[in-house]
């Protein structure tokens, strides 16, 4: 590490070291990995939102993470769950011993402002353009930097298939302790309309819960209203009532195939690097994207004197290796979206929630081995084998972006 009374960037005639455009998930967990090893470094985390991280909260199981992410995000105040979780199917329910962790987009920003040094945060600032040499500020001013990340969130493609998963969540405060012990990972047990659908809870406190109503979907479309409705029936049903603090809603890809080169040359901009759901990053079935973001933050930590082509090089290369490695759940999900018809894609689950604990676990970081590959698909198929092939020769339905209006709510 190159200590200097002077930052780095000062004394090459950039602005700053460091700009990382977007202060979502990745380039937050970029700033904060930066921080704490290359604290001689110059920074600018610029979000163009009033807050970084937004209205979101995300979860993960323990196993996701290697040693070294995992003491990246320690230091976040998060909610954790050391007994594991439940899920539930029709005539099914098991209980995991993985443990389970959840942070807030508002325990992450607060994270994030006492960590890194005053100055580095620019919030309400939207980037207008950005290229190798710097960025582009909203209000006119040019910024010239050493390297830019591009962290920007997801970028809809026409290149890529595969169908969404659509979710809304309600953070409620119970009148009464509520009861629920452990998170319910899915609770598949209710009525299956419109795609497989599960309820996903976790118990913040006592008499704290997060209630979200998930489905697998073929469109982009959110019905917020007819969302509510099952959340209010589902907590009913278990005699939760109370006040929302917070709602989240979700609309996130889950990718069955496509042409990644394309993806890639799609959003280029000639040397700078991406990171996140903008470079690629993301378990392609569950849409969870925070073990990825933990891996890229160490990896840009560990080459941060790299300029800025380079460091593009670098992570254009990793996230065509995470593509490769993870073409098997974009399989699944083909057969999830192509072969089951959308009230029999529960049973896709229900058959793989049967499997070995470490096999599950592997499967959510995104690590199944050959032989977990095998055990998920061997044995008699969840879907009609005809409707299968089918599937995995069909070239999938092309998440059609024409235009960021295609993933909306419903009127
Ligand atoms: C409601 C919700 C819940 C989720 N839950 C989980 C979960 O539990 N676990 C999990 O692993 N994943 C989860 N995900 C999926 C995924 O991890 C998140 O979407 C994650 O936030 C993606 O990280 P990112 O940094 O790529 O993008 P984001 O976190 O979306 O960050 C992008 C940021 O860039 C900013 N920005 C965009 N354009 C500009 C610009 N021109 N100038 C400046 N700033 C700009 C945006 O305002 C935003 O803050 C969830 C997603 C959603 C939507």
């Amino acid at each position: 590490m190159a200590a200097s009374s002077k930052p780095v960037g000062i004394m090459n005639g950039y602005e700053c070291d460091i700009a990382i455009v977007g202060g979502g998930l990745s380039g937050g967990l970029i700033a904060a990995a930066l921080a704490a090893r290359r604290p001689d470094l110059s920074l600018q985390l610029i979000e163009a939102g009033e807050e970084l991280g937004g209205n979101h909260r995300w979860s993960w199981f323990a196993s996701d993470l290697s040693p070294a992410a995992a003491d990246l995000l320690q230091p976040f105040p998060k909610a954790e769950w050391g007994d594991g979780y439940d899920v539930r199917f029709p005539g099914h329910e098991r209980r995991l011993s993985t443990p389970y962790r959840s942070l807030a987009s508002r325990d992450f920003a607060a994270h994030l402002h006492s960590v890194l040094p005053e100055g580095t945060i620019r919030r309400n600032m939207e980037v207008a353009a950005l290229d190798e040499n710097g960025v582009m500020l909203e209000d006119g001013t040019r910024m010239t930097v050493g390297a830019v990340l591009d962290c920007r969130g997801q970028a809809p493609s026409p290149h890529l298939t595969g169908g969404w998963q659509v979710f809304l969540g309600r953070h409620l405060r119970t009148h009464a302790p509520h009861g629920v012990q452990r998170p319910v990972i899915m609770d598949a047990a209710v009525p299956q309309i419109g795609g497989y659908r599960f309820v996903y809870v976790l118990p913040l406190s006592d008499r704290e819960l997060l209630v979200e109503d998930t489905y697998y979907a073929d469109d982009p479309v959110l019905d917020r209203d007819a969302l509510e409705t099952r959340i209010d029936a589902y907590c009913t049903e278990r005699g939760w009532s109370g006040e929302t603090l917070v709602s989240e809603t979700g609309i996130l890809p889950v990718i069955t195939g496509g042409e990644f080169s394309a993806f890639q040359r799609e959003s280029r901009i000639a040397g700078v690097a991406r990171a996140g759901l903008r470079g690629g990053f993301a378990h392609p079935l569950t849409s969870y994207s925070l073990p990825q973001a933990a891996a890229i933050a160490l990896l840009v930590a560990g080459h941060a004197d790299l300029p800025g082509p380079r460091l593009a090089a670098l992570l254009d290369d990793r996230a065509r290796a995470h593509w490769a490695q993870t073409r098997f759940y974009r399989l699944l999900g083909s057969m999830l979206f192509g072969a089951a018809r959308p009230e029999e894609r529960w049973r896709v689950f229900e058959r793989f929630y049967r499997l070995p604990e470490s096999l599950i676990e592997r499967f959510y970081a995104a690590r199944s081995t050959r032989l977990d590959q095998a055990r998920v698909l061997c044995g008699k198929p969840p879907v009609p084998i005809g409707r299968a092939l089918g599937a995995l020769l069909g070239k999938g339905t092309p998440m059609a972006q024409e235009s960021p209006e295609t993933t909306r709510e419903a009127a």
